[in-house]
């Protein structure tokens, strides 16, 4: 039978071959291991408080099933991960006092879980605020948390909280979320646009936290917040979990243009490993379907308004939504999809403006990037496609350090005096 033959034939092919190719994937691995644990690796967006730190069973020692932990001390080991921004998320509630007042008591909830969680884990975690003390901690072989604050919601009207939260050691305020708030318009609000970028009291928050040398997030803003804010700021700033469009046509993404023009002013792009925004995803006609029937229904135009319904309704969407999603599953995107948006954002950006913000425990899981732990694999990946040590460096630190110190070199000399009281 000829088939027989061509059976032989592949086996032979195949014990000769792959000795040769796992010889050279082992020496690739071997490298790329290596130069990972070198590396200065920081990760700009982390979600472990609100998904993990506040829920009294979770325990950050064990190696947690990825499905309910990408985030915990085995993963950060396996993945020679040395410093994370873990996030004060709220999702955007509604815009009254009482509703201002649960975000900001919401907020002081996730800063005690992110303190107790470093405070009970002494001698591998410590809290920093600059990449001075990042890199002093690293050689007392300690891993560094900075905290980010993922919306502007507990702000509301009062440029008071914007130095309290610095206070509290926050070093990145991401505008809004999935709705326009008092600050400005967001990509995603169903409703559109209300400013058409910043709102006047936003204006003031981005010179506010200028002032204070707390860097100014512009992932989840419109095009036209991001814009304004690049024409505001005196400084640098980050997108700290944000992926290109052109690969994954999502309003949240930044367009080539935008990258660009992030690149002028000295800015970077860390990318996100959200699946729906590392590569447009092939749906079927009945998943279209059956999306647009459930943003009907729900009167929202993405999946992540789902975080701007009001409470009551906002867990039943969300087991809907999880309920669609299992029954018309769309293959996920790989660690080569993400590396093709670190390729692409350097290619329009340059290697200067690029860098990492997973949103593990965010929603982010790709075919072989995983949880944090899968981390070196992204290295080995980049190795492969020939990106120097010295572009790693960058893109693993280098870029987001550089901005960070901008910032806090950038504050006037007022708030230089108030930084000390921290
Ligand atoms: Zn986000």
């Amino acid at each position: 039978m000829p088939n027989r033959y061509v059976a032989t034939l592949i086996f032979l092919v195949t014990i000769v071959a792959v000795p040769a190719s796992a010889q050279t994937d082992a020496k690739w691995q071997a490298k790329a291991r290596k130069l990972h644990e070198r590396l200065y690796t920081v990760d700009s967006h982390e979600d472990t408080p609100n998904e993990n730190l506040l829920n009294p069973r979770f325990d950050l020692t064990k190696d947690n099933n990825p499905d309910s932990a990408q985030v915990d001390l085995p993963k950060m080991r396996r993945g020679g991960l040395d410093a994370a921004f873990w996030v004060v998320y709220m999702g955007q509630g509604p815009r009254t006092q009482e509703g201002t007042e649960a975000a900001r008591q919401q907020a002081q909830t996730m800063f005690l879980g992110i303190e107790k969680a470093v405070k009970a884990h002494p001698t591998e975690l410590a809290m920093a605020t600059t990449p001075a003390e990042a890199l002093s901690l690293e050689r007392a072989g300690k891993r560094a948390i900075f905290i980010g604050m993922e919306n502007g919601f507990p702000v509301g009207r009062d440029l008071s909280q914007v130095h309290a939260y610095y206070n509290q050691g926050v070093r990145y305020l991401t505008l809004c979320h999935s709705s326009n708030n008092e600050i400005c318009d967001s990509a995603t609000d169903p409703k559109g646009p209300e400013y058409q970028g910043l709102s006047p009291f936003g204006e003031q928050v981005v010179a506010e936290m200028n002032h204070l040398g707390m860097m100014v997030d512009v992932s989840h803003t419109s095009d036209s917040t991001f814009y304004d804010v690049l024409r505001l700021s005196r400084v640098p700033v980050i997108a700290s979990h944000s992926s290109c469009r052109a690969l994954a046509d999502m309003p949240r993404n930044l367009s080539d243009d935008m990258l660009r023009a992030l690149a002028r002013n000295g800015g970077v792009i860390q990318i996100n490993f959200y699946s729906p925004y590392v590569k447009t995803e092939a749906k079927s006609s009945e998943r279209l379907a059956a999306e647009q029937a459930f943003f009907a229904k729900w009167q929202i135009k993405t999946p992540l308004n789902v975080y701007g319904l009001p409470a009551e309704s906002q867990q039943a969407a969300l087991a809907e939504w999880g309920q669609l999603q299992k029954q018309f599953p769309v293959p996920l995107a790989t660690l080569q999809d993400a590396a093709n948006q670190i390729d692409y954002a350097v290619r329009v950006a340059g290697i200067n403006h690029v860098g990492i913000g997973s949103d593990f425990d965010g929603g982010s899981v790709l075919t072989g990037l995983r949880n944090v732990g899968d981390l070196p694999a992204l290295t080995e990946e980049l190795v492969r496609r020939g990106y120097s040590r010295r572009d790693l460096a960058k893109i693993w630190s280098g870029n987001l350090f550089r901005v960070m110190k901008a910032v806090e070199k950038g504050k006037s000399r007022s708030a230089a005096g108030s930084a000390s009281t921290l």
